[in-house]
């Protein structure tokens, strides 16, 4: 990959990254706000204690989705450093460039990344 092509995956992995920043902090205030306001609109019915677990349980699962996708693209900043950027990290083929401008944070080529979709259902 020339370096022309490495620095526009390098500033559109940036970009992603400042949004996914912004989005995880801007989402984090948002759900303990909504879990304050539940804990405080049922602290007087049997039933609190489910509400705002539940509303724990979304808190989590929204930063384990963004904490992954946050990893994703920490790595593929990490191969652009490293020069190994736009290889599959398994076969080491070269990934097509219409892919890396679909999902530029992609780590494996199309063929290893459905073997691993298989093993990981
Ligand atoms: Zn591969």
């Amino acid at each position: 990959m020339d370096v022309a092509h490495t620095k526009a995956f390098q500033q559109k992995l940036e970009g992603q990254r400042a949004d996914l920043l912004a989005q995880i902090a801007q989402q984090r205030g948002g759900t303990a706000s909504r879990a304050d306001m539940a804990a405080e609109h049922f602290a007087h019915n049997e039933d609190s204690d489910a509400q705002v677990s539940t509303a724990r349980d979304l808190e989590f699962a929204i930063n384990e989705h963004e904490t992954a996708e946050l990893g994703a693209i920490d790595a593929a900043l990490m191969r652009l450093t490293a020069g190994t950027y736009g290889h599959c990290i398994d076969c080491g083929a070269t990934i097509p460039n219409a892919r890396l401008n679909a999902a530029p944070d992609a780590a494996r080529c199309i063929g290893c990344q459905e073997k691993t979709e298989h093993n990981h259902p």
